[in-house]
């Protein structure tokens, strides 16, 4: 693919009637571009010219560059290779082409090149010569580059929750939705975790929002370290509740995890003085399903979260699952 910037560079050659045929005035035009033209003699594979511009963009002299041996040993071994396959296979095709690589300079640093090639033919259709231009693209590079980097931070951080580091609900619904077609395609069980701190309005109350937001840290930190196996995740599902999605764990299995998050919690011994054990607890609801054709997750997920709602009616502090209830 030839971008329709480089043809300008290629209409140089050409003989245009209002420049007349004045040899000096070409050359002036072709050392005077930012582009670095050059000219390899497809007989012998030996550069016919190269512009001066070259010296000071790679170190190396103009002069230095006798044969495509001195191209190929000036591109970074990584993509050599590649490169030089691709430009001989192209070339021998009679094909215009281009390719991207880093070049090594003299001084062991590394230049973006864009090399842009034409193949010239005789009047028997033969391959006599190439012509090409090598563009310094390395600014271009590291700013592609830094946007694909912030780009996959931008992505990373819209699926992970700001304050605790966990992932968000967004993250949590694309992956139940995931994971459930995957239960119900090859139908083994899928379970859900749902856990609300307990009395977590009166702790915001007692000791203020900030404190409140230092405590969900702690319990999302706390769940973090639970081993939730294959696919598991642990997303922070709204204010103070947590979900945790656990693919191919049976109803025993997820209760048992289940009951680790309550006591991972407890453990914290956040002190809650106006919470019955005078430390911070959470009630949770868990609950097992194999995904029935007709079934759907957000059913799946009410249900589970009646269970929280009967654990905190039966006295908080507790885990409540279908396979108890
Ligand atoms: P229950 O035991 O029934 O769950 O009582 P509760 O007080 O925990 O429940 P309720 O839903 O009445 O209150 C939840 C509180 O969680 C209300 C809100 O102030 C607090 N909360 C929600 N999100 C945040 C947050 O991001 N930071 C802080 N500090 N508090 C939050
Ligand atoms: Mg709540
Ligand atoms: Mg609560």
């Amino acid at each position: 693919m030839t971008l329709p910037l480089h043809d300008k560079y290629f209409d140089q050659f050409r003989a245009l009637p209002e420049l007349g045929e004045d040899p000096a005035l070409y050359k002036t035009l072709l050392e005077s571009t930012m582009a670095i033209p050059w000219k390899i003699d497809w007989a012998t594979m030996r550069f016919a010219y190269i512009g001066p511009q070259i010296e000071p963009l790679l170190g190396w002299s103009q002069e230095s560059w006798v044969s495509v041996e001195d191209w190929a040993a000036r591109i970074h071994p990584d993509d050599r290779d590649n490169v030089v396959n691709f430009c001989v296979s192209q070339s021998v095709a009679g094909v215009d082409h281009e390719a991207d690589y880093r070049a090594l300079s003299k001084d062991k640093g590394l230049v973006w090149i864009r090399d842009v090639v034409h193949v010239v033919r005789n009047e028997a259709g033969e391959v006599e010569s190439l012509i090409g231009f090598m563009f310094d693209i390395s600014e271009r590079k590291r700013i592609e580059h830094e946007l694909i980097k912030m780009q996959k931070k931008l992505e990373a951080l819209s699926f992970e929750d700001g304050l605790t580091g966990s992932a968000n609900r967004r993250m949590f619904d694309e992956r139940l939705r995931a994971e459930w077609k995957a239960a119900r395609a090859v139908q083994q069980p899928l379970s859900l975790v749902l856990l609300d701190i307990d009395h977590f309005k009166q702790y915001n109350d007692l000791y203020g929002h900030v404190q409140g937001d230092s405590c969900l840290v702690q319990v999302a930190g706390a769940l973090q370290q639970i081993d939730l196996g294959l696919r598991g995740i642990v997303a922070r599902y709204g204010g103070e509740e947590f979900a945790l999605l656990l693919p191919e764990r049976d109803e025993g299995e997820a209760q048992a995890i289940a009951e680790k998050c309550r006591q991972a919690v407890e453990a914290l011994r956040i002190r809650h003085q106006h919470a019955p054990g005078e430390h911070l607890t959470v009630s949770v609801g868990v609950g097992t399903v194999i995904p029935p054709v007709d079934g759907e997750a957000r059913h799946f997920c009410d249900a589970v979260d009646k269970l929280l709602y009967t654990a905190k009616q039966s006295g908080r502090n507790r885990v409540v699952s279908s396979y108890t209830a």
